[in-house]
């Protein structure tokens, strides 16, 4: 199996695409710590369903955005699973509005958790991937970092500065054998899009090329590829998931 034995941390795992993030690592061999923020039940779930496939997994709660609650969720996954090898920075929220009338609070909390929570997590992981000379690290952006879309301009700015991030960081990290990426997805079936009114989604969905939503399956096996040895030579990049949107 291609990530036998790899230690990895996938936050926001509990649903949608970080939980299949989550399965797809382990179905490769890695073992996988799943992180939340609320939903203890479903990832324990998760949990759960690792186990049922032979591999091994834990749950840890901590809010990415909080640096005291991150370094003790760390501190818990190299305690039980071993040093973090790999880390999927996927925790995301939305707070849609237009920008006029966007409340500070609702920017606040989305660059908070999306942009802020990979920074802390990230900064977290790191000294540990310096000092084994190995590590990957991938950065779940989104198609409106690209595109915009209007009535997200928070979140397009919290996963376009993502993107500047992960370029950043790349460079910081590339002689120690860390690689840094994004994967952009566009739009795909979870409980983030299912939140959407039936118009907007269908709106949506007749702008996609290939004429439906992705799964979150579909966003792993690109996730897990870049988190394999198999994309040792791959930094700094984005991937793209997205049905040919963009
Ligand atoms: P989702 O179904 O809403 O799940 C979000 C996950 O993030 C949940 O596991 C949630 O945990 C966790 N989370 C939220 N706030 C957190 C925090 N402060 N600390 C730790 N975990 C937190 O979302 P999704 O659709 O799977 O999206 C996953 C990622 O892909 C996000 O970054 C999103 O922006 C990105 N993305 C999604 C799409 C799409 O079409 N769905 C497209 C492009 C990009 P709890 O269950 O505990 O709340």
């Amino acid at each position: 199996m291609e990530l036998k034995d790899r230690v990895a941390l996938v936050t926001g795992a509990s649903r949608g695409i970080g939980r299949a993030v989550a399965v797809e690592l382990a179905r490769a061999g890695a073992r996988v710590a799943v992180n939340y923020a609320a939903s203890e039940e479903a990832a324990r779930e998760v949990v759960k369903a690792i186990e049922e496939l032979g591999g091994q997994a834990i749950p840890v709660k901590f809010d990415v955005s909080d640096p005291e609650e991150v370094s003790r969720g760390i501190k818990e996954v190299e305690e039980a699973l071993g040093g973090i090898e790999i880390l999927v920075n996927n925790a995301g929220i939305t707070r849609d509005g237009l920008l006029a009338r966007m409340k500070e609070e609702d920017w606040e909390r989305v660059l908070s958790v999306n942009l802020r929570g990979a920074f802390l997590v990230t900064r977290a992981v790191l000294p540990g991937m310096m000092k084994r000379r190995w590590g990957r690290i991938v950065n779940i952006s989104s198609v409106v970092a690209f595109s915009g879309n209007p009535g997200q301009t928070n979140y397009a700015a919290s996963k376009a500065g993502l993107v500047g991030f992960s370029r950043s960081l790349a460079l910081e990290v590339a002689r120690r054998g860390i690689t840094v990426n994004v994967v952009a997805p566009g739009f795909i079936e979870t409980d983030m899009t299912a939140a959407l009114p039936e118009k907007a989604r269908e709106a949506l969905l007749s702008r996609v090329p290939m004429g439906r939503a992705g799964t979150p399956e579909e966003v792993a096996h690109a996730v897990v590829f870049l988190a394999s040895e198999k994309a040792s030579y791959i930094t700094g990049t984005v991937l793209h998931v997205n049905g040919g949107l963009w």
